[in-house]
């Protein structure tokens, strides 16, 4: 860009003064204060771009650390607000209790309620833990709570908001950086959706806007919470896996896992299971679905595996 700049005011006949801001330049009236602004225009907008469009998602080398959980639900009908997650909750945490609640997805005037909601819960899930909410925490003090944290909570709400206020506070990279570098990350619902590489599958309406629909990409594929079981929610089913068909027509590089409320996927690595007793995950790709209503560890990452070779065989790569 500049060298282009240098070259057009180098062409013969055009001087560098020929436009009035360097005429100013040139008189030094305005120097300090130009400078100033074009440096405040570079600022912003390297700032804006580090931390959405130009984003790399992460590559299988620097997944290899994450350990999370993603739940399709906080509440499995049936059973009380985490009750069917307890136990992968405390074993994803392990020793980490120092844990950040992300509560962005929830609407503003909700986040309170819901941090006192979570304290409570987690008193449940095991002894010592010591729960922070980031929407409490002064907007100065925000990084250094990403940073400090032995372990992030994303919970559910609108997926947009989420990943919007979380550009905005300019805390996707770092708390991306954190958990590649194994701090425990568990999400629930939205919280799950902003996991994958992107938020096109998210089942929420986009009651604002995103930078970029690019999440965390904690995994190479997206997820789609609260996915309707093949066998007991029949015309449910037919109608997400068709929208869900739709994203991977257009988006072909895309894997979307669609999981079922009782379901959580648990990352190790570049290992993804499915868990939660009576769970069932529908893996699509380029138009394939497979379905995988097992636990057994690994099961996601081979069925993924197994689907592209398929679709490879068949288009090509
Ligand atoms: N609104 C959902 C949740 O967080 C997210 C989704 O369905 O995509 O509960």
């Amino acid at each position: 860009m500049g060298l282009m700049f240098s070259i057009w005011t180098s062409l013969p006949g055009r001087k560098n003064d020929a436009m009035p801001i360097f005429r100013i330049i040139r008189s030094g009236r305005y120097l300090r204060i130009e400078y100033l602004l074009l440096f405040a225009l570079y600022a912003a907008l390297s700032g804006c771009m580090q931390n959405s469009v130009t984003d790399e998602l992460p590559d299988e080398a620097q997944r290899q650390n994450v350990n999370a959980l993603l739940l399709s639900a906080t509440t499995n009908p049936g059973q009380k607000s985490l009750e069917h997650a307890k136990a992968d909750i405390a074993s994803t945490f392990g020793p980490s209790k120092r844990i950040l609640l992300i509560n962005y997805a929830s609407l503003p005037d909700k986040r309170d309620a819901y941090a006192e909601r979570m304290k409570r819960e987690f008193a449940q899930i095991g002894p010592g833990y010591a729960i922070e909410s980031l929407h409490a925490t002064p907007a100065d003090q925000r990084l250094a709570a990403v940073q400090n944290a032995e372990g992030f909570y994303v919970s559910g709400g609108n997926t947009f908001l989420l990943l919007r206020e979380l550009y905005e506070d300019g805390l996707v990279v770092a708390v991306r950086d954190r958990v590649l570098q194994g701090t425990p990350y568990i999400g629930s619902s939205a919280g799950s959706n902003i996991a994958g590489q992107f938020i096109g599958t998210t089942n929420d309406f986009p009651i604002t806007d995103v930078p970029t629909r690019r999440a965390l990409g904690l995994m190479d594929a997206n997820f789609n919470p609260h996915h309707p079981d093949r066998e007991s929610e029949e015309t449910e089913f037919g109608s997400r896996q068709y929208k869900i068909g739709e994203y991977v027509a257009y988006n072909h590089d895309e894997v979307v896992i669609g999981v079922t409320n009782p379901g959580m996927l648990r990352i190790q690595g570049n290992t993804l299971s499915l868990r939660g007793t009576g769970a069932a995950a529908y893996i699509a790709y380029r138009g394939k679905i497979e379905t995988t209503p097992s636990v057994v560890d690994g099961e996601i990452s081979r069925a993924i595996e197994s689907i592209r070779q398929k679709s490879q065989s068949v288009h090509g790569p």
